[in-house]
């Protein structure tokens, strides 16, 4: 069988890049889709993941545009034969009490976290069910399902985004394509790395392990539920946030 072909969105990202090595490894053929404009993280990414030798490769997007998403479809297709699976992780904060919040800070938060998830599957799922195979990830968020202080945009945004997965899933159930979301609590990476040490303190206090998550251990369950045998996981939600938020 050839390679499946995994586009990861945000790829080049904290979380992106441990999603692109794990799926490398499991033996896909992954492209890591992201920001044109990142220059200096870009060739940090290509230096980090060169030993896997042409099995990670970048293309340039813009998730919030249709139009650049329906193109790196396209190229993807054109190059590898197909898209078989999709990891959309691209997201920005855009953090402020609503009471300050601007429209700018809404929209543009709102076109990268959601529309930009629209703007994948709308343009992937159509080959996914003619072949009779498709893995469709959404990384969401703890905070899409607690709630965060100045987090009104991307608390809705993530909550959205899981709404987005259990309906999509009900529509491609029956065609051998799942859709699931992974909701990363606080991890290790750049994003959370900026929060002021003593609030990460108070953060890491709440977390029953006791710890940051690692990058790789969003990775890993990103590779579980994209495996091929993963096919009667669909519209969930996982939650890896070291027992952070609990519910039935
Ligand atoms: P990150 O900032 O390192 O990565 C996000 C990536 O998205 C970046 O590489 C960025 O260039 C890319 N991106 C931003 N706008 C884009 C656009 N318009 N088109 C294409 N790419 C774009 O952040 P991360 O920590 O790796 O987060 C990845 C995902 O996981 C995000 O959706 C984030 O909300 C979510 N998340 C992260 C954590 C955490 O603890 N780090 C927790 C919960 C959820």
């Amino acid at each position: 069988m050839t390679k499946r072909v995994a586009v990861v969105t945000g790829g080049i990202g904290g979380l992106g890049t441990e999603i692109c090595k794990h799926l490398a490894r499991d033996g896909r053929q992954v492209i890591a889709a992201d920001l044109a404009s990142r220059e200096d993280r870009l060739e940090a990414f290509r230096a980090e993941t060169r030993e896997y030798d042409g099995s990670i490769r970048f293309e340039p997007v813009d998730v919030s545009s249709f139009e650049q998403c329906a193109d790196l479809a396209k190229r993807v297709e054109g190059r590898f034969g197909s898209v078989d699976i999709v990891v959309n992780a691209a997201g920005i904060t855009r953090d402020v009490s609503l009471r300050k919040m601007t429209e700018a800070q809404w929209n543009d938060l709102m076109h990268v976290n959601l529309d930009g998830v629209f703007n994948m599957c709308r343009n992937v799922v159509d080959g996914m069910t003619a072949r009779g195979f498709g893995r469709i990830v959404n990384i969401s968020s703890v905070n899409g399902q607690t709630g965060q202080f100045g987090q009104t945009n991307y608390s809705a945004a993530k909550a959205g985004m899981h709404g987005f997965t259990m309906a999509l899933a009900r529509e491609v159930a029956k065609k051998g394509v799942t859709v699931n979301s992974v909701s990363p609590g606080y991890c290790k990476t750049e994003m959370v790395m900026k929060v002021p040490e003593d609030i990460r303190a108070q953060i890491i206090a709440q977390i029953p392990v006791g710890r940051l998550g690692e990058p790789s251990e969003i990775a890993r369950t990103v590779a579980f539920l994209t495996a091929d045998d993963a096919g009667f996981i669909t519209g969930a939600n996982i939650p890896v946030n070291g027992g952070y938020f609990m519910s039935f």
